[in-house]
């Protein structure tokens, strides 16, 4: 490895000599500058001294509605200092503007969001004096109010284009917004973009008659998907947009987007994930080796079994016995749990099936 400054490269400043020039630099501040308030307490006053002292009330400069320009202090900078280091600067300068509708993002539930917003408008109309001061929470009908405020701001950003041309008494052109057109919309009297569809005779309530069109990429559509789902206890699709509909609310494109909330929604992965299954080990040579049946077998007892003889009931057992590498099956019925009657049951196995080089 290369020694650093070795070839005759500039050397470096020496530390010593930078340090010495920084103490200089601090002792003639401090004799200029008076202003260092941690010396009363490292070199002591009386409490007079400390009274009198502008210890309380902090430097004059701080009680000034402008602050002081001081003195940039920097020394001299040689072109060939080999301390200097070139950089790049750049700066951007990004105005960035906040709409009310930015600041919605902020609330991750719908009824809060309401809640919040219904208490805001009320101590406005407070301030206002439109109406009288009160400590009583908002009202059901301030709370619908609200929530016809929130959708007519989410409308005016997303479908503003549809807005005007309905207000000038057109209807919604086909080749500009074709997912609104098939919904032949209106404004209703509060000014808010309804579907219009072939109901109207219906005798259903009016929201759910027509309801409200929002679009599916907003904040507010997404908080209503996640109020509805919950209100639902996590169901599945069709529960959550049926629900949407029934309270007045129609998302375009709300089949992918309720999908896409499921797919994210925590409790909804937890309820329908599919059970983890073990890995299973290696298998032995015996269960892997061809050989004529029964020639490995792996054996257990299994009952009682009740049998009948006559007219006694007798209490029998199974001695299970299988074939390690077919799989094959023998049952034999053994009277009782002793090891003479075992061994009979063994003895008629191997007359039947031939003899057994191990037995598991
Ligand atoms: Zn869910």
């Amino acid at each position: 490895m290369p020694l650093p400054f070795r070839d005759g490269r500039p050397k470096l400043p020496d530390n010593k000599i930078c340090a010495m020039h920084r103490l200089k630099c601090l002792e003639k501040r401090l004799k200029k500058d008076k202003t260092y308030y941690s010396d009363y307490t490292s070199r002591g006053l009386t409490a007079e001294q400390l009274q009198s002292s502008d210890w309380f009330t902090g430097p004059a400069f701080l009680w000034k509605k402008n602050l002081p320009d001081r003195e940039a202090k920097v020394g001299e900078i040689r072109e060939d200092d080999p301390e200097l280091r070139k950089v790049f600067v750049c700066t951007t300068n990004a105005k960035e503007e906040q709409t009310i509708l930015d600041r919605f993002e902020k609330f991750s539930e719908w009824s809060r969001l309401i809640r919040a917003l219904a208490v805001l408008r009320k101590r406005v109309k407070e301030f206002k004096g439109e109406i009288q001061k009160g400590k009583e929470s908002t009202s059901l009908e301030e709370r619908k109010q609200t929530e016809l405020f929130v959708i007519k701001l989410v409308q005016q950003k997303a479908f503003s284009e549809a807005l005007k041309s309905l207000k000038s008494k057109e209807t919604v052109s086909k080749t500009k917004d074709h997912e609104l057109y098939k919904l032949s919309p209106f404004l209703d009297e509060e000014g808010i973009l309804r579907v219009g569809g072939r109901l109207s005779k219906a005798a259903l309530h009016t929201h759910v008659k027509h309801p409200a069109i929002l679009p599916k990429d907003s904040h507010i559509s997404t908080l209503l998907i996640r109020h509805f789902h919950s209100k639902v206890h996590h169901q599945g699709r069709g529960m959550t947009m049926n629900e949407l509909r029934a309270n007045g609310w129609w998302i375009l494109g709300s089949s992918r987007a309720v999908s896409s909330y499921i797919f994210k929604c925590v409790k909804c992965r937890m309820y329908r994930r599919k059970p983890e299954s073990q890995s299973m080990g290696e298998l032995p040579v015996d269960r892997t080796e061809p050989t004529t049946p029964f020639t490995y077998v792996g054996m257990d007892c299994f009952g009682p079994v009740f049998v009948k003889d006559g007219r006694k009931e007798l209490k029998r057992y199974g001695l299970i016995l299988t074939c390690l590498c077919s799989r094959a099956i023998h049952i034999e019925v053994v009277d009782d749990l002793s090891t003479d009657a075992f061994l009979n049951a063994l003895r008629a196995f191997i007359a039947i099936r031939g003899n057994v080089r191990q037995l598991r």
